[in-house]
């Protein structure tokens, strides 16, 4: 089947919930996937910062065979040593050995799970950020600060205040002794790659230890190595409650985690909170692969000097106003509103980016990019972008 048939077919048996694909993909290896037309592009959005590895890691494909072949699924009824091993792997990440790990399948659900895990501080009050995104289920929708994502939904949970992103006072005006989690991504991404002050994170944190709040960090978007560390909030120095992960932790297969450090590792009881295919054998098998090639092939040392790079060399670009982020999560802030022109450009020239908000475009592609990929992206979207203006 060719992209236009297929993608006719799927939105004639698919919900509408996602709009018209552009592309139907069919094949990937490292960062180059081929559409159903047999047309190849590198892909610079990385399953929207999903495919850590790219796509075909040897790494993922070993691991993931053979263990498939070996014990598939077994439920929470039964410990395996790959969940096991995926754990304290995790948890010696966070430097924090009383840290205890939940597993889970994505981003939304491992929100949920801090959601609930609060909800055991006693307290009910939540205070998150305005235009931050921490997932599309009811609990999840109610910790995201976009209006348009919520709107059609409400009521939503009740006590939940967003604040403006990086006002440090508008954090200490919305938290009290009655609130049982702040909730913040350390750089938000569905919102435009937004990077906050630097001593942000670290004075919410003294905020949340006046008020008992826990502070609750959503690394799905920016942990395992993406932004160069491997939950994105370590260059502010602060230990947080919680952090949550998912995306790049398993490299494409669905697998998240909700990892409480401290106190609030001991929150939950029995039949507190359950999922049936969390940290199934399969899904961390491709978790513990995704850690040991990063650390293999140095791929966090790799993701801080491209970013360099890219800053370098896209900053000066005719249009584009600044460039911002960490490690490979990138936003390209346009000086016009061109962003969803640029990149179906650049798709149509073979570079798969996105539109984050009308005038910024995202990148966020495997930490395995080569500098020739990278340049290969910059040349093109150099080239679009003077096409566009
Ligand atoms: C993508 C994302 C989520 C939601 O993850 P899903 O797997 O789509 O549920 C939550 N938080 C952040 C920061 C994200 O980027």
């Amino acid at each position: 089947m060719k992209n236009l048939q297929l993608i006719k077919k799927w939105q004639a048996t698919t919900q509408n919930n996602y709009g018209t694909p552009t592309l139907a993909l069919v094949q990937g290896k490292g960062l180059v996937v081929t559409d159903a037309d047999g047309k190849k592009y590198l892909d610079f959005l990385g399953g929207i910062a999903t495919n850590i590895l790219g796509h075909a890691h040897p790494a993922i494909v070993n691991a993931v065979t053979k263990q498939i072949k070996t014990l598939t699924h077994v439920s929470n009824f039964y410990a395996h040593p790959n969940a096991l091993a995926l754990a304290e792997k995790l948890i010696a990440m966070t430097g924090d050995k009383s840290a205890r790990v939940f597993f889970c399948q994505s981003g939304a659900e491992a929100n949920e799970a801090a959601l609930k895990l609060s909800r055991r501080t006693g307290r009910v009050r939540i205070v998150a950020a305005q235009g931050a995104f921490h997932g599309r289920t009811m609990g999840a929708l109610s910790l995201t600060g976009q209006p348009a994502k919520r709107e059609a939904f409400l009521p939503l949970l009740k006590g939940v205040k967003h604040v403006p992103f990086g006002d440090i006072e508008a954090m200490r005006h919305a938290i009290s002794k009655k609130c049982a989690m702040v909730i913040l991504e350390p750089i938000m991404g569905e919102a435009g790659v937004i990077v906050p002050p630097k001593d942000y994170l670290q004075q919410v944190r003294s905020l949340c230890d006046k008020t008992g709040a826990l502070l609750v960090i959503d690394a799905v978007q920016t942990g395992m190595g993406r932004t160069g560390s491997w939950f994105g909030y370590e260059y502010s120095g602060i230990k947080p409650d919680v952090i949550t992960l998912a995306k790049g932790l398993g490299a494409g297969l669905p697998l998240g985690a909700m990892i409480a450090l401290g106190k609030a590792a001991s929150l939950f009881q029995p039949g507190d909170h359950g999922s049936t295919f969390g940290g199934n054998p399969v899904t961390t098998s491709a978790g513990l692969a995704v850690i040991e090639t990063i650390n293999k092939e140095k791929l966090m040392q790799k993701a801080i000097a491209y970013h360099k790079l890219i800053v370098k060399e896209v900053s000066t670009i005719p249009g584009v106003k600044e460039v911002r982020g960490a490690g490979l999560l990138i936003g390209i802030e346009l000086d016009k509103a061109v962003a969803n022109e640029v990149s179906q450009a650049m798709m149509h020239a073979g570079v798969l980016v996105n539109a984050a908000n009308p005038a910024t475009i995202r990148i966020a592609p495997a930490l395995t990019v080569t500098e020739a990929q990278i340049k290969k992206f910059i040349a093109v979207f150099r080239k679009v972008l003077s096409d566009v203006n």
